[in-house]
């Protein structure tokens, strides 16, 4: 391992190329993508999944602009039963990203295929104001980016091309996009001909290289305008009002017998590994901040 790196910081960088319709977004992940890996015991094949999936979220939400949280959920029908990453934005200090696996056993899989055997990517987009979006694609593809650019292709109608990738220390993606034509576009060649730029990009250099060195390798004889990057770290969404109205639907009766018999309820994140804990003394206040919690679009600010 080379000992001279300087540590890489966690961002998504946007980028166009000046009179054409391609724009991109390169994103790299360390410290959060490690946040996410220490609390958790994950095979390698999982982790190299998740990496992927949280360095999409990111791109996905720089993509589309999102002011809010933009989920990824790949529901499978194989030893992993769910991969999710979600990304969280208007956070101070960075946009949150966390993320999740659920498997059984020992997982002997090491492609997306082998370890989800099929089923489904939902793509949920939950802005601070405006309607929720979801949009779902089948997990037929041998990986996440073909998934992807599938759904690109077929639901956004914006040819797509991705890179993804993650090994145990980082995780990486870069996004190209076709913008429709219009009278900014005086290069209709670009698009084909970043594409083959693009793809010469290689794991090590997407995983490790720093971003604006990696943007000139790929880029240098194109009119690249790169933007201000956005920060990204790991963070959670949970707290003891949520995990409160949770076990506040349980009901009264539930609650109380749940209570008797073992003294305290604990709940868990998933997530972040925070542990909540209710005695019977919290129970006014469980069922009392049931009634308060405002309707889930409501926002204090
Ligand atoms: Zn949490």
């Amino acid at each position: 391992m080379a000992s001279s790196t300087t540590p890489l910081s966690d961002q998504v960088q946007r980028f166009l190329f000046d009179d054409t319709a391609v724009r991109g977004e390169l994103v790299q992940l360390h410290q959060s993508y490690q946040e996410v890996l220490i609390r958790h015991n994950y095979p390698p094949a999982i982790e190299k999944l998740l990496g992927e999936l949280l360095a999409a979220v990111a791109l996905l939400t720089a993509t589309v602009k999102l002011e809010g949280t933009l989920t990824l959920e790949a529901r499978g029908k194989g030893e992993v039963s769910l991969l999710m990453a979600e990304c969280n934005t208007g956070e101070q200090g960075g946009d949150q990203l966390r993320a999740i696996a659920r498997y059984q056993g020992e997982p002997t899989g090491q492609t997306l295929t082998e370890l989800l055997q099929g089923g489904q990517l939902v793509i949920t987009l939950d802005p601070y104001e405006g309607n929720r979006y979801q949009g779902i694609v089948a997990l037929d593809q041998d990986t996440l980016t073909a998934c992807l650019e599938g759904y690109f292709a077929s639901s956004e109608q914006l040819p797509t091309r991705l890179w993804l990738a993650a090994d145990s220390k980082g995780a990486g993606g870069l996004l190209l996009q076709r913008l429709p034509d219009d009278a900014r576009n005086k290069d209709p060649d670009a698009w084909v001909r970043i594409g083959h730029l693009a793809a010469t990009i290689t794991t090590e250099e997407l995983l490790h290289l720093e971003q604006h060195d990696l943007l000139h390798r790929l880029f240098h004889e194109e009119a690249l305008r790169i933007f201000e990057p956005n920060t990204l770290k790991f963070g959670c969404t949970c707290s003891r009002q949520r995990i409160a109205n949770a076990l506040a639907s349980l009901g009264e009766e539930e609650l109380n017998e749940a209570l008797k018999e073992q003294g305290k309820l604990t709940t868990e994140c998933h997530f972040c590994n925070t542990s909540y804990i209710f005695t019977k003394d919290d129970l006014p206040e469980l069922l009392n901040e049931a009634i308060v919690t405002p309707p889930p679009n409501a926002r204090l600010h």
